[in-house]
């Protein structure tokens, strides 16, 4: 039931909440927006405002608010059995989640695992990538390359694989087994073609692994794109030139999907159809169900499995699981919001009106403050730099975008605020008509806020 005291709700969360972005010297003050209740790709503000949902809450409501399909599963699964241990029950939804899921992914990823969200499959990934290498007698083969402006989770592994440095502070998280390469971001080109800047970033690569030896590095974890470090789209054919350098020295490629999976880019999965790259382990979450209950997990490839399991298993145990994997509940949203996915044809939906979103987005680079506009699929964002030549915004650059974004806001738009960048990652069903009128609001803010800065 929708709880009507709303200024409580305020003063509640104010009060007792800890977010997961806190300005500590403002603990208890910052009043959040509250939101009551949402429908296709709106949300409505407790003060009756309705918005349209800019990055589809946190890059996730792939299908919209209000479908029914799932929220009917959710409740029939809830009645039928909430719960069941993943150690010693089977249950219809999880094992056919995994068997859709291994349709769904390039390759022979054929053998699923559960978890409760992105930070916990990226985080069983490279516990997956420890005991693989154990279990192969390589107790040496254990550093995890990342790079600059990567994001993968918040559990002590994964924050400690974080590129985005601005969360490094007053939290321990470095690790001496986690190695950084430099960002993959187009606009580092400064004065080489890029070519010559991917070559770069393949050459430090190689020179990394000649620096560390081969014969200790387990994996490679990598978004397709970088999402929340800035949206960012590495060069053409990156990927691929990666993948080819992993299998030389018997590393694992690692492809975090959690944000560009389940439709986001045009297809069910970027790594293979969008960027040409058949990973070893693939992760996923938000997408999967939609956000409509939490949900992540990971995929990995039969030849990976086959060289640490049966005659090669060595009296291993893989022993790696949460209370609430496999849940019944959250695998029946998934079912059901993949085929209400597969029926609506979302993906080709997505796939068809990303030329039209890039194209809309990009009409936006008439205006004075807007340097760059990227997008891949529906996931894309418009760089606001008072001085465009700059490769990467700064603390003015990034007060005016967050003014932009507290006018798109009153102008009835969400846009996550990402430093430099307003985020535009909309529920996948989004309309050309939708579209127009995001752009329409992104042109007014963007102006007004400019013309103020003179
Ligand atoms: N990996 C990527 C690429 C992400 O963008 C995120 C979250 O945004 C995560 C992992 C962590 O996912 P979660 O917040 O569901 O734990």
């Amino acid at each position: 039931m929708a709880d009507t005291r709303q200024d409580d709700v305020a003063t509640a969360m104010r009060e007792h909440v800890l977010l997961p972005a806190q300005e500590m010297a403002r603990l208890g003050t910052a009043t959040q927006p509250v939101l009551t209740h949402a429908e296709g790709i709106y949300v409505h503000a407790a003060d009756g405002r309705r918005l349209i949902d800019g990055p589809a809450g946190m890059w996730c409501a792939q299908v919209g608010y209000g479908r029914k399909e799932i929220v009917d599963a959710i409740a029939h699964q809830a009645m039928a059995l909430p719960y069941a241990s993943p150690w010693y029950m089977a249950t219809s939804p999880a094992a056919r989640l995994a068997e859709k899921i291994a349709t769904l992914t390039p390759g022979d990823l054929n053998r699923v695992f559960f978890t409760t969200g992105g930070s916990t499959a990226v985080d069983s990934a490279l516990r997956f990538s420890e005991f693989y290498n154990n279990v192969l007698g390589r107790p040496e083969k254990k550093r995890i390359i990342v790079r600059f402006d990567g994001y993968h989770g918040s559990t002590a592994l994964t924050a400690a694989c974080t590129g985005r440095t601005g969360n490094w502070p007053n939290f321990d998280i470095r690790q001496d087994r986690i190695s950084f390469l430099s960002s993959p971001n187009p606009r580092h080109a400064g004065n080489r073609t890029q070519e010559a800047f991917l070559d770069d970033l393949v050459k430090e690569f190689e020179d990394r692994i000649a620096d560390l030896g081969p014969e200790t590095i387990a994996a490679f974890l990598a978004e397709p794109i970088l999402a929340s470090g800035g949206v960012i789209i590495p060069p053409k054919g990156y990927h691929a030139r990666f993948k080819e350098v992993c299998e030389r020295h018997d590393i694992l490629y690692i492809s975090d999907e959690v944000v560009t999976g389940f439709g986001r880019c045009g297809e069910w999965f970027a790594s293979e159809k969008v960027f040409g790259v058949v990973p070893d382990i693939i992760t996923f979450a938000k997408g999967v169900t939609s956000g409509y209950v939490p949900l992540g997990g990971l995929a990995i490839s039969d030849k990976v499995m086959a060289r640490i399991s049966g005659e090669n298993a060595k009296g291993s145990w893989f022993t790696n699981g949460y209370t609430y994997t496999n849940h019944p509940v959250s695998c029946a949203a998934a079912l059901a919001n993949i085929e209400l996915m597969e029926r609506e044809g979302v993906v080709e939906h997505a796939r068809e009106i990303s030329g039209y979103f890039a194209d809309a987005l990009a009409s936006l680079l008439d205006l004075p403050g807007v340097a760059d506009t990227r997008a891949v699929g529906l996931v894309g964002c418009v760089q606001c730099l008072l001085d465009p030549t700059r490769a990467d915004g700064n603390d003015d650059d990034k007060a005016f975008t967050r003014k932009i974004d507290e006018r798109c806001f009153e102008l009835g738009l969400i846009v996550r605020p990402l430093g430099d960048l307003c985020v535009i990652s909309p529920p996948l069903i989004i309309t050309r008509a939708q579209i127009d009128d995001i752009v329409a609001i992104l042109r007014q803010a963007i102006s007004e806020v400019g013309a103020a800065h003179g």
